[in-house]
């Protein structure tokens, strides 16, 4: 039998590349990792985790204002940006300490620098070429500007998490999940938001009545400029930046970030060294179990596109590492994965959205609300809370739940192990509800809309 350097060769220590290192390492492979930036990814340097942890600190401006109709006299608030930006970094340092250590306890070779495939088994580090049985690619993705006259001078996600002053007036470019997150993260954190979106409904590709609720209710927090697209930033005397909208209108703002969508990380990879085959984003192609068209290589995660998000990164790395080590064959199942955006407020869902439904041509119900969550009766915020459930008409299983409430990815979790289990309406409704909770309002819908 040919003998390899390494039995498993990872380019990229995020999420997928980690946990895929992490589990083959302890079924007895050798395993070297390769890495240019800080250990854990987007999710730890540059995405989930800072990004909670500014939104943690966004929430404090409206609990704030809340508090008073609670009885508090909280005087004026005073936000400083230095420290939270010191305190986060102080933090995502510690986790990049654990992400490495999880590496080095189990003797994991780490290479602090770039790799490429240098042909099939073969991995090209630091100017050495190292042969591995198999090699997963889990490069992750990067933000994409979109092209217009000006574009470099935008920020991205890549950047927010390390200005060095917040500025007084920000302009956010996109509609998705990064767009809706900063853009209630900013305006907490006392910034002058102003959202530029091209389409009229923010969160394409979530249900469509949340979407319109979520685009309703953070219009009511800062202004949104909808069907509207930027054609030209440039930077002016005062050090502004003028940012011009297709409607002709202005903007003078001292930031613009960017949040038009990310693309696969597959550039100077070395893949044409290889039989790998890529889509027309760029995105690896994998078969079902995760192998790309040339043997013995794998990929992960945001570079192969399917659905970007960490735990299911977490999930295919995991397969894979199973499969080739410890000879668990599984598929990924990829129905039911539930996802949260954190704008304010929250927004989860689980499942099918209601166009999805009526595509699949099958007949389904319905059960909507709309309530005012409890604490703003004495809050004095008018602020509601969206609720929505699809339910297969003839085996009655739910197989969507969508959602805006605060804390609604906590809510959410829960419900996407029913989900998963297969519960139906009848097993909704039988479950007692926790009093007084907003939870309880999702095994109590009883009339279909
Ligand atoms: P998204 O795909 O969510 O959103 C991209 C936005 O940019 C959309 O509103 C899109 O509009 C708009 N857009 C795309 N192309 C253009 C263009 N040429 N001109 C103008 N607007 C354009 O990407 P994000 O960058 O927000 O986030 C990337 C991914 O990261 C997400 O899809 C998600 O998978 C992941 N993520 C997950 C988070 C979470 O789990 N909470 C948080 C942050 C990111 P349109 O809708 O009209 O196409």
């Amino acid at each position: 039998m040919k003998s390899f350097d390494f039995d498993f060769f990872v380019i990229g220590a995020g999420s997928g590349g980690v946990r895929a290192s992490r589990i083959a390492a302890d079924l007895g492979a050798r395993v070297a990792v390769a890495e240019e930036r800080d250990f854990g990814g987007t999710c730890v340097n540059m995405g989930c985790v800072p990004k909670k942890l500014f939104s943690y600190a966004a929430h404090y401006a409206e609990d704030w204002q809340d508090s008073r109709g609670f009885g508090w006299n909280p005087g004026a608030p005073e936000f400083h940006w230095e420290t939270l930006l010191a305190n986060k970094n102080r933090e995502i340092s510690r986790l990049n300490g654990i992400y490495r250590e999880i590496l080095a306890s189990r003797g994991i070779r780490i290479f602090s620098e770039r790799a490429r495939l240098a042909g099939p088994n073969l991995v090209e580090v630091g100017g050495k070429r190292h042969s591995a049985r198999c090699i997963l690619l889990a490069t992750g993705g990067w933000p994409w500007k979109n092209p217009f006259p000006g574009n470099e001078l935008a920020i991205t996600s890549n950047e927010i998490f390390h200005l060095s002053k917040l500025p007084r007036a920000m302009l956010i470019y996109g509609g998705g999940y990064i767009a809706t997150e900063f853009a209630s993260i900013l305006h907490g954190l006392g910034v002058e938001v102003t959202l530029v979106y091209r389409g009229d409904t923010l969160l394409r590709g979530f249900d469509e009545d949340l979407r319109t609720f979520i685009t309703r209710t953070l219009a009511s927090k800062f202004r949104l400029e909808l069907n509207r697209q930027i054609v030209e930033i440039e930077r002016i005397d005062t050090g502004q930046l003028r940012v011009i909208l297709d409607s002709g209108k202005e903007y003078r703002v001292g930031e613009t970030l960017c949040a038009t969508g990310r693309r696969p990380m597959t550039q100077d990879l070395g893949l044409e060294h290889t039989a790998i085959r890529t889509s027309s984003r760029g995105a690896i192609q994998v078969d079902g179990r995760f192998e790309t068209s040339e043997p013995g290589v794998f990929a992960v995660g945001d570079v192969i596109d399917r659905v970007t998000l960490t735990p299911v990164a977490l999930a295919e790395g995991q397969l894979v590492a199973r499969r080739l080590f410890g000879e668990q064959d599984r598929q990924m199942d990829y129905q039911y994965i539930p996802s949260a955006v954190f704008c304010h407020p929250n927004i989860a869902t689980v499942g099918r959205t209601e166009v999805e439904a009526r595509a699949n041509g099958e007949a389904y119900e319905v059960y909507q609300s709309q309530t005012r969550p409890m604490k703003h009766s004495l809050s004095g915020r008018d602020e509601q809370a969206f609720i929505k459930l699809i339910v297969h008409s003839e085996s009655q299983r739910v197989i969507g739940l969508h959602l805006a409430a605060p804390d609604a990815g906590e809510l959410a979790q829960g419900f996407a192990v029913a989900m998963n289990c297969g519960a139906t309406k009848a097993h909704f409704d039988q479950t007692i509800g926790i009093h007084p909770t907003l939870a309880e309002e999702l095994v109590t819908l009883r009339t279909p809309r």
